[in-house]
């Protein structure tokens, strides 16, 4: 009998070839796999009639095989097979594109339950290398729900389900509910082991929402237990009061004047320091509104009472930059600063720990490298977390760990809805930038199709010619995206088209020293284009650049584009953004015309959230907490309350749930980091 911590290579049909495949969906154990849940399902058990089909659509149609399959040879090694079928309402054609196998199968005069999708052009129809499965003169209904699990190139639905009946036969009779029974009766949930047959192996449509409302009540019951314990815990501290909060020569040191919005949020810090509390505040503000400014100040604040602070970036290029303009602020108000990040030298490393331990250096800046163990801080008051959203809970309290009670702010240009904000975070306080600093001009957005190609490619060269610098950003490829520019082959592409500029690429495959070398060099004029992944779209400034073109901006979030072009429109100079992607379709075309149309990035998560749903916008890197698998905190916005509430009563009752070790076990798991995530 096999147990669910068993490698998947132990199922028939699983090779250490597929295994690498599944490896890739995180899939290692059974476990994994039965916690893999389909992202959709086909309900193949409503049947259109062929008449009925006027749209273009996936569809389950019952109906006879009327003519031989015909294969034709179409290309070299492509082949094209053909037949009619029918029911009583009338007939369609099926083609088959390169899987003559599947065609095979169908006989004439045999009646099956075809699902596919059926493509309608002008008055022609036709059903598209549909599945098929025979219908059996005993078999009442053959349709079925069929769950559609997500995949990775070379992995089909059949591996996929394999896999996962294995996995649900090795779930053990006795199979252990995080949620408390009174909960489970309360709101008339199915059990833990009932709940994962169904998601899994549905019999019916009815089968799946029951056991979907479970699987969304359990989730955010335990994101609700795990943040509850974590805000108990804060709650309970005492914070160390700053003996300093003047601001005047703060401000004064400034190369420009704050905006009223970082002056309020600020002011607000400063406050928050003397208050004998330990400050939990989230600044957030659309890209280019001045957070680091806000930042600096805390440090600054925590540096002229004798304190340490620590500020920590996502990615290295990020920390060095902040290094850069923040070293020299702090320096003419007499305070020190030291970089630390992964990539440094031994030599380097030791210095700058050295420094850290004894106090020499009064403000740190790095990336996760701060909050290995061999870092020692002095006195550490004050912890900054930038882009907050792209490091975990446990990140963030690791490095709070540090010190003693430091004060924390986290900063983060992602908008969260209000009311969303306060069931997530609770008791974090919030500080918006509202403001803009003045003198930007707007950037101008246009969405393009390739058409525009040589265009956009003189547009780039005039930009150059008029001093500015040009930023051009691809999409990550992932092997087998055959038609995708990757970072690497574009810019030699335009280096080609565009001799007389200097070109150089940046991808997150590089060293870290050669990101930060090409990075600085671009910063510093010594190229004219750079080609990148989207290792820049956090936090970048280089104010020069003027120009921003996307390759295939339709594989990206909206949320994410309107960050990308927050990397341009920073200086003075009229800035623009070309997003390519326009023609790939109806849907491509209107969600980059929103990007056109506004520079509100509030706005632009909305549109994002009602055009992409949620899933994604609530995807761990979007805010910091645990990912969610099931659950839509706007969808099941109702659940949330009731799971809230129901984590506040058992935490009252039992702090440390010692009384329920499946649900302490589960929380535990769920604030687990996970160190396979990339940062970079
Ligand atoms: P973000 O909120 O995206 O992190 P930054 O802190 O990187 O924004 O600031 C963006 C740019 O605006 C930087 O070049 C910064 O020096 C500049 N800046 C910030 N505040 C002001 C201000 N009040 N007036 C003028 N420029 C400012
Ligand atoms: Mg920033």
């Amino acid at each position: 009998m096999p147990a669910l911590e068993d490698s998947i290579r132990f199922v028939k049909g699983v090779g250490p070839k597929k295994a690498a495949l599944f490896e890739k969906l995180h899939i290692r154990t059974l476990r994994d796999a039965l916690e893999t849940y389909p992202r959709d399902y086909e309900d193949r058990s409503v049947i259109t009639s062929i008449a009925d089909i006027a749209e273009d659509g996936k569809y389950a149609v019952r109906a006879v095989v009327g003519t031989e399959p015909k294969t034709t040879r179409i290309r070299k090694g492509m082949t094209l097979v053909k037949c009619t079928i029918f029911d009583q309402s009338g007939s369609l054609p099926v083609t088959y594109f390169n899987n003559p196998y599947a065609a095979a199968l169908l006989r004439v005069g045999q009646e099956y339950v075809f699902y596919g999708r059926v493509q309608i052009n002008g008055h022609a129809r036709m059903l598209v290398s549909p599945q098929s499965e025979k219908v059996s003169p005993d078999a009442a209904h053959p349709g079925r729900i069929v769950p559609v699990y997500p995949l990775t190139a070379g992995l089909t639905q059949r591996d996929m389900a394999r896999v996962t009946e294995a996995a649900l036969d090795a779930v053990p009779g006795d199979w252990p509910d995080p949620l408390p029974e009174v909960l489970r009766a309360r709101y008339t949930l199915p059990d833990a082991a009932d709940a994962l047959a169904a998601i899994h192996r549905p019999q019916s449509a009815q089968d799946v929402t029951e056991a979907r409302r479970r699987m969304v009540f359990e989730e955010l019951f335990l994101l609700c237990c795990g943040l509850q314990q974590l805000k108990e815990r804060r709650r309970a501290d005492t914070g160390l009061v700053f003996s300093d909060s003047s601001l005047a020569d703060f401000f004064a040191a400034l190369p420009f004047s704050p905006t009223g919005a970082q002056r309020r949020a600020i002011g607000v810090i400063a406050s928050d320091c003397a208050s004998g509390r330990p400050m939990n505040r989230l600044v957030q503000g659309d890209v280019g509104s001045g957070k680091t400014v806000v930042a600096a100040a805390l440090c600054a604040l925590a540096a002229k009472s004798g304190y340490q602070a620590a500020f920590m970036a996502p990615t290295e290029i990020l920390a060095a930059q902040h290094a850069e303009t923040l070293a020299p602020l702090l320096a003419t108000l007499g305070i020190s600063c030291t970089l630390l990040t992964g990539s440094m030298n031994a030599a380097q490393k030791r210095a700058a720990l050295a420094a850290i331990e004894s106090g020499a250096a009064q403000v740190v800046i790095g990336t996760h490298a701060l909050i290995q163990q061999s870092v020692n801080f002095y006195r550490l008051s004050a912890v900054v977390a930038d882009e907050q959203h792209r490091f975990g809970v446990a990140q963030r309290a690791a490095l709070s760990a540090k010190g003693q009670t430091p004060h924390v702010l986290v900063m983060s240009a992602t908008p969260i809805p209000r009311t969303l904000a306060l069931i997530l975070y609770g008791d974090l306080d919030v500080s918006v930038l509202d403001e803009v600093p003045p003198g930007r001009q707007p950037v101008e957005t246009y969405a393009v199709g390739e058409n525009m190609r040589r265009r956009i490619t003189a547009f780039i060269d005039k930009q150059i010619r008029e001093g500015g610098q040009v930023y051009v950003v691809c999409p990550l490829v992932e092997e087998g995206e055959m038609n995708l520019k990757s970072a690497e082959q574009h810019a030699l592409d335009l280096q080609k088209t565009l001799p007389h500029r200097r070109v150089a690429v940046l991808h997150g495959r590089m060293k870290s020293a050669e990101k930060e070398r090409v990075m600085q060099a671009f910063a510093a004029k010594e190229y004219d284009i750079l080609v990148a992944t989207t290792v820049i779209e956090v936090g970048v400034d280089v104010p020069n650049a003027n120009l921003m073109v996307v390759e295939d901006a339709d594989r990206f979030g909206l949320s994410q584009l309107h960050q990308l072009r927050g990397r341009v429109g920073r200086g003075t100079r009229q800035s623009y953004c070309i997003f390519f992607g326009a023609d790939k379709g109806q849907t491509a075309r209107e969600r980059l015309k929103i990007l056109c149309k506004t520079n509100d990035g509030f706005e632009i998560a909305r549109a994002d959230l009602s055009q992409r749903g949620p899933g994604d916008f609530f995807g761990r890197r979007q805010h910091g907490l645990p990912a969610l698998h099931v659950a839509d905190p706007i969808a099941d916005l109702a659940l949330m309350r009731s799971a809230r509430e129901e984590a506040e009563q058992i935490l009252q009752a039992d702090p440390t749930l010692a009384g329920y070790p499946e649900l302490r076990a589960r929380v535990h798991r769920m604030f687990e980091e996970r160190d396979d995530e990339a940062f970079n």
